[in-house]
């Protein structure tokens, strides 16, 4: 009798206690999943670290109806791990998943269905400026993949240094790509000359042909494709150190831009993109096209001349004349051209590929005009601008883009109020007139691919501010590129997230921006000359406390803020973070004044 009582408590045991047990917190999974659901509980083998080796894995390509080739299905049992995916893409991307949902105790039982909302997820990252070790690219290769992002856009020529040896002109890297001086700004300002690369303790350098394979298959290995950039007619300023016929003036003297009225620049750029299209297997080759002054132009016989025997009218005419050259160039070789959006000049281009990176608008117009195009809005998705504030942070080029803006910048506008969402952030104040925003159409969201953070380096020296810098901002990146759009409401929970997987890169090695702690102030105007203020911190367990009026005193018992709030009168603000009763934060102190809108900004350091 009493063994059986015994026997019957063992087996009743386990399930009270299952009973009892506290839901599971929801794992920390970034970019979100479309669909996951968790059971309390873990699958756990002793010894095992690495639990995408133990997975069952199935490839079938019927699956690709519902899944596409980079979605999954990952189901984890207390009997072990299964994976389903169209694609090898997706059985690496559920191993991704499963990466993030392993902790000390096991992996979590989960049932999840997984697939990107956009199929261009990217990174950019200037290494013209400054030059970055093959390593480096690597190391940071290997956190877009575990993000699952897909593209990395290699910024490989600019007005900093020519970073790609071209065996067919080798002085593009012996005389450009060294300065005498790191320090970007000081040499764009006072000398803009290049040295031999050989010059001793000059700065810079560049990839050879051998690390670019290194670089492509690492990439290939995680399904990213490379994305060079060779920019053209601008920013060309290396070019001219060893070949200066090749613009108007035939000096050195940094005007940037080729004479597009010689074929000799022709037969350079094809001869160039010849060695590019030979080490980058991606089918996308991206040309600049941005940020042409066309000062010499002006001044040049010989572009007067072809525009005469060509019938062009104005300067952009002449633009559109080369990049057009250059596009039916990599069309015969059975690539696509990218550009920046001063391509949308061409108003017969179709099918390139354009970067909306001056606000959404360009972006909203060639999605309608049925050109691909990929969302990277400069006031909002630049990583080089502010993250948090001016005089606590290393030196940035400008402007304020806290992980807040990234998140809530929207690649997919496509009613009035998501556009005019945008603008307010791309213009730290909301439009006037509602109706001058564009939206993207119906049916015309299929050209809308994606959405990238673009690193540029004019302030970025070391490998640990370019890390700074990208993380944890990118993160929002990965998870608008990857997750369903959720908004407002979502960002709450992208802060838990993103604050966990933020101290997991650092436990990685990556010498990432501490998830900020200070309260982020905006405000909108209403029509009735009110203002609706919000409050927000990167902190997911940080309480927002304020006070109102000039010389309040913050306390612990001051009014917690819980959602927006309107105001009808200007009014001076006091805002702290607080955990546990304790001031975590310096004080916030603005003022907002009724009627108007406000999204905090910091002033330019453009030097041109
Ligand atoms: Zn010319």
């Amino acid at each position: 009798m009493g063994m059986r009582i015994l026997a019957i408590a063992a087996i009743l045991l386990p399930m009270i206690a299952g009973c009892t047990e506290k839901m599971q917190e929801t794992p920390p999974l970034l970019p979100l999943p479309q669909k996951a659901e968790y059971s309390n509980g873990y699958f756990k083998i002793d010894g095992t670290k690495d639990y995408a080796a133990l997975a069952e894995c199935c490839i079938d390509e019927a699956l690709s109806g519902t899944m596409g080739k980079e979605g999954y299905q990952l189901e984890i049992t207390r009997n072990g791990i299964k994976i389903n995916a169209a694609a090898p893409a997706g059985i690496f991307y559920a191993k991704k998943t499963l990466k993030q949902l392993t902790t000390p105790d096991g992996v979590r039982l989960a049932r999840i269905e997984d697939r990107p909302r956009f199929p261009y997820r990217g990174f950019h990252l200037d290494v013209s400026r400054n030059f970055f070790s093959k390593e480096e690219i690597m190391k940071l290769l290997e956190e877009m993949a575990n993000f699952k992002m897909n593209k990395f856009h290699f910024h490989l020529t600019d007005n900093g240094g020519w970073r790609l040896k071209i065996e067919k002109y080798p002085l593009l890297t012996e005389l450009g790509s060294s300065r005498r001086t790191q320090d970007w700004f000081d040499w764009y300002v006072n000398d803009r000359h290049f040295c031999p690369e050989d010059t001793e303790g000059a700065f810079g350098g560049y990839y050879t042909r051998e690390d670019i394979r290194e670089i492509v298959e690492f990439a290939e290995e995680r399904f990213i494709d490379v994305i060079p950039e060779i920019d053209v007619p601008a920013h060309s300023d290396p070019v001219f150190a060893g070949y200066p016929h090749l613009n108007c003036t035939g000096t050195t003297s940094g005007n940037g831009e080729f004479c597009p009225a010689l074929e000799e620049t022709y037969r350079f750029i094809e001869n160039v993109l010849d060695e590019v299209m030979e080490m980058f297997p991606s089918e996308i080759i991206h040309i600049g096209g941005d940020e042409a002054r066309k000062v010499e132009w002006k001044k040049c016989r010989r572009c007067s001349a072809l525009m005469e025997k060509e019938g062009l009218t104005d300067y952009d005419q002449l633009q559109v004349y080369l990049i057009r050259r250059v596009h039916d160039y990599l069309k015969a070789h059975g690539r696509i051209m990218a550009g920046w959006d001063e391509l949308m000049k061409d108003e017969e281009l179709t099918d390139a590929w354009i970067y909306s990176y001056r606000g959404e608008k360009h972006g909203i117009d060639a999605a309608n005009r049925n050109i691909p195009t990929i969302m990277v809005p400069g006031e909002a998705l630049y990583l080089d601008w502010w993250q948090a504030d001016i005089d606590l942070e290393p030196i940035a080029m400008g402007g304020y883009s806290p992980l807040h803006k990234f998140y809530m910048f929207n690649p997919l506008p496509s009613t009035k109020e998501e556009a005019f969402a945008n603008e307010l952030l791309i213009q730290s104040k909301a439009v006037e007139n509602i109706d001058s925003v564009g939206v993207i159409r119906k049916g015309n969201e299929k050209y809308m691919k994606g959405v990238q953070g673009c690193l540029w380096t004019e302030f970025v020296e070391t490998e640990a501010h370019l890390e700074y810098m990208t993380f944890p901002r990118l993160l929002a990146i990965a998870e608008k590129g990857w997750s369903q759009a959720a908004g407002a409401e979502g960002w709450k929970d992208f802060t838990r997230r993103a604050g966990y997987q933020n101290a997991a890169l650092q436990q990685r090695g990556i010498h990432t921006f501490d998830m900020h702690d200070a309260p982020l102030i905006t405000a909108i105007g209403q029509a009735d000359k009110s203002s609706r203020v919000s409050m927000t911190c990167e902190q997911y367990d940080g309480e927002i406390r304020y006070c109102i009026g000039k010389g309040a005193n913050l306390t612990a018992n001051s009014t917690l803020y819980t959602e927006p709030f309107h105001i009808t009168k200007d009014t001076d603000f006091t805002a702290g973070v607080f955990r546990e009763g304790k001031l975590i934060s310096y004080l916030r102190k603005t003022t907002i004044e009724a009627g108007k809108d406000k999204y905090p900004d910091y002033p330019q350091r453009w030097p041109w």
